[in-house]
């Protein structure tokens, strides 16, 4: 496999340092950046495979960044890595775009496995195909039907929305805010306590513990991630 380049957003050194040593020794080309000014002139100078993003830079908040990639109409996976630990902070960066979120200190096997999972997605093609296979789930939208592990279960429409669009991005946390407005539109953020029914309730269907699930797992008080491995 040739080597993935990653910008790392970041204007403590020593982190800086950090990342650069555990993404080089695995094969990982790296480029620095020290600003959103920097960061801005390297990632018009080349393209990169993933973006890691400190958010508190010395010339401005690293959602700018993200901000302004994902209006440029920009797939490139961004993983924020940040001190900040509230869970708003959270939901704020996966909103703006970001595909996940690691709060400083991290385990360089986190860093690696989130990375991994956000290269994996970026090389799959957006799909429109109305059957989705994931882990154990082979989803089809049309029918409201899916097979866990080969067994047909039956969905309600909201239901399987929900899982559809959390296989659709496995392995990355949809927020509140963006499972409501795709499944219920813009009117979806009324209607809060009834996602957490409705995940309940899909929970019983697929988990063979919906207490302590497999698979479909909770973000609190960020959102939902469908894991894929
Ligand atoms: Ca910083």
């Amino acid at each position: 496999m040739t080597s993935s380049a990653v910008l790392v957003v970041e204007d403590d050194r020593s982190m800086r340092k950090y990342l650069r040593g555990a993404l080089e020794a695995h094969n990982y080309a790296v480029t620095e950046a020290g600003s959103l000014a920097e960061a801005n002139t390297a990632t018009a100078a080349q393209s990169f495979a993933a973006v890691l993003l400190d958010l508190g830079l010395p010339d401005g908040d690293g959602l700018t960044l993200v901000r302004a990639m994902r209006a440029a109409a920009s797939t490139i996976p961004v993983i924020v890595i940040s001190a900040r630990q509230r869970e708003d902070e959270k939901v704020d960066a996966l909103d703006a775009g970001a595909n996940a979120y690691l709060t400083k200190p991290f385990a360089t096997r986190e860093l690696l496995a989130r990375i991994r999972v956000a290269l994996r997605h970026a090389t799959q093609p957006a799909s429109d195909d109305p059957v989705i296979r994931i882990g154990p789930f082979v989803i089809d939208r049309a029918r409201h039907e899916v097979l866990v592990n080969g067994d047909v279960v039956h969905l309600t429409p909201i239901e399987c929305g929900i899982l559809a669009l959390l296989a659709r991005h496995a392995g990355k946390v949809i927020t509140h805010g963006q499972l409501l407005s795709e499944i219920w539109g813009p009117r979806g953020k009324e209607q809060t306590h009834y996602l957490r029914v409705h995940v309940a309730a899909l929970r019983r269907k697929v988990e063979q513990d919906p207490t302590r699930p497999r698979w479909l797992t909770t973000e609190q008080g960020v959102g939902y991630r469908l894991r894929d491995e």
